[in-house]
């Protein structure tokens, strides 16, 4: 009998009743490693219950225990950030140093969490009328849901549980049923620290768990993180419900190369940032815009790449792990071979790729595509796998244009020595985060995360500083400190008593 994964319901880890269970594979194996529930509609509503109690004490906790729950957890989550990455690897694949990235990048986040008493801080201007002052107070908004995907279960759901409770409010985390593990573990470590019952509910499944708790007139508002469509549905349905919402949602991240470019810094950076985690990240770099004569760089990458292997996590030859399941290598394989019926030019294959000891993992080895151009499928559709596209263009106007027409924007990147070309792409690509000679440039949590367009769907571009916009609302007050009769009222309310 396999492991059976646990739901969280107030404080209690506790096995679902359901039947419905899914499998937790290895990827590298097919080995079963657990199995998720898909919980059941009367646990969904215990869990939105026992949230709606915390919440009501939770919200008015101290800002600065609030805050010190933080400091514990970052602390524990340090201790055991080698556990959680061993425990990651195995369900995700991933080699041991992405992993211990994943743990390290959302710990990042619980620690500007216990920066909570500064974030939340409100504003205040003295006398907006004589004697009149107005101030601004950010508060909770009750039990919030947080929406998770396969390819960070440490990082992503780091983002949200930690700011959601940091500041005031309960959350029903619905992790990824491909990979709950190690998520299962960041929870345990929360509770360890000091994390009231039903402050965070764990709820395993899949679409039906998703649109139950999304719909339900408790959960007022919901951070997910996935691919586009789940993400347009997931945006679309709370908002027709006038309920907040923010969706970070898929990528096709260009890369730029100008002719003035270091060409051992593109090419070194070139190999991690395209087919590194297997090309399973959201700012994974999936095209690369080879400017003027550059496009002959092709070519000496495509031989780097030939030197790449994926492997299983633990062996350290591995430049990468297996692709999520067979259905996502099936899919990955057959975007390659359209491409190539496309008329694209396949410098590098990597189907058929084969890992001694692991006949069953589902392997895809990098693959590199030249001569492509933006109607084939292979550059309109996030592959997130280790497949690159190469598109030469004579121009940094006709790069700009490119990138500026793709209806994703979450990542690029441009490598140049000339300061003007850089501060030109900065400034007119439409894009939310933004390398210069860096391939992969997601910002630490001080600052937040900005897809554009398809890529992010929500006003509050969120993780990190900006989450706390997300996570509450403001008030202002505007205070009369002298009321007497004969006073005239605030600055907006000309109509005068007298
Ligand atoms: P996914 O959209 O398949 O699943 C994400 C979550 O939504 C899971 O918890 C899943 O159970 C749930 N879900 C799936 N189908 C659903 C449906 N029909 N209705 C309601 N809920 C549903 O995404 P994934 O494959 O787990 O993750 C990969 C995707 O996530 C990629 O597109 C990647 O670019 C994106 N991603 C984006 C960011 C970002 O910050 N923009 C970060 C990481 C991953």
């Amino acid at each position: 009998m396999p492991v059976q994964v646990p739901l969280l319901i107030n404080g209690e880890f506790v096995e679902s009743t359901s039947q419905n269970k899914l499998p937790v594979l290895n990827p590298a194996t097919q080995e079963v490693l657990a199995e998720v529930p898909c919980a059941s509609e009367a646990e969904i509503e215990l869990a939105i219950e026992g949230a709606k109690q915390a919440y009501k004490a939770w919200k008015n906790t101290a800002v600065t225990d609030r805050s010190r729950l933080m400091f514990r957890y970052q602390h524990l989550l340090k201790e055991k950030q080698r556990e959680i990455a061993e425990i990651l690897a195995v369900d995700t694949g991933k080699n041991i140093e992405d992993a211990m990235g994943d743990v390290w990048r959302g710990i990042e986040v619980v620690e500007q969490a216990c920066n909570i008493p500064s974030l939340v801080m409100g504003e205040t201007v003295e006398n907006v009328a004589r004697e009149v002052d107005t101030y601004s107070i950010t508060q909770s908004l009750g039990v919030t849901l947080g929406i998770t995907p396969f390819n960070f279960p440490a990082m992503i759901p780091l983002w949200m549980f930690p700011m959601a409770t940091a500041c005031g409010n309960a959350m029903i985390l619905k992790p990824s049923e491909q990979v709950p593990l190690a998520t299962m573990r960041l929870i345990e470590l929360f509770i360890e620290a000091g994390a009231p019952a039903g402050l965070v509910q764990v709820i395993h499944g899949d679409k039906d768990q998703v649109n139950y708790l999304l719909n339900h007139e408790d959960v007022v508002a919901t951070s997910f993180v996935g691919s586009v469509p789940v993400a347009a549905h997931v945006y679309r349905t709370a908002t027709n419900q006038l309920k907040r919402a923010q969706c970070f949602a898929g990528a096709k991240n260009h890369m730029v190369v100008m002719p003035d470019a270091d060409k051992a810094t593109v090419m070194n950076a070139l190999v991690g940032a395209t087919v590194g985690a297997a090309g399973q990240r959201c700012m994974a770099i999936s095209v690369i815009v080879f400017v003027g004569e550059t496009i002959k760089w092709a070519d000496d990458l495509a031989e780097r790449l030939r030197n790449v292997k994926p492997g299983a996590w633990d062996d350290p030859n591995a430049a990468f792990g297996p692709v999520i399941t067979p259905a996502s290598k099936q899919r990955i394989e057959s975007l390659i071979e359209s491409g190539i019926t496309q008329g694209a030019t396949c410098l590098v294959d990597g189907r058929g790729v084969v890992v001694d000891g692991y006949p069953d993992g589902n392997w895809v080895g990098p693959t590199l595509f030249k001569d492509v151009s933006t109607n084939m499928d292979i550059y309109q559709q996030e592959i997130f796998g280790p497949v690159v596209c190469c598109i030469n263009v004579d121009s940094l106007d006709a790069a700009l244009d490119l990138v500026n027409s793709s209806p994703y924007g979450n990542g690029t990147s441009i490598f140049t020595q000339s300061g003007i070309s850089a501060r030109r792409y900065q400034h007119e690509v439409e894009v939310g985060q933004v390398g210069i000679n860096l391939p992969i440039p997601v910002p630490l949590p001080f600052f937040s995360f900005t897809g554009w367009k398809g890529s992010f769907m929500g006003d509050l571009h969120a993780y990190g500083k900006q989450a706390v916009r997300f996570y509450t609302e403001t008030k202002t007050v505007t205070s009369n400190w002298k009321a007497t009769e004969n006073q005239s009222s605030g600055p907006n309310m000309s109509i005068s008593l007298k």
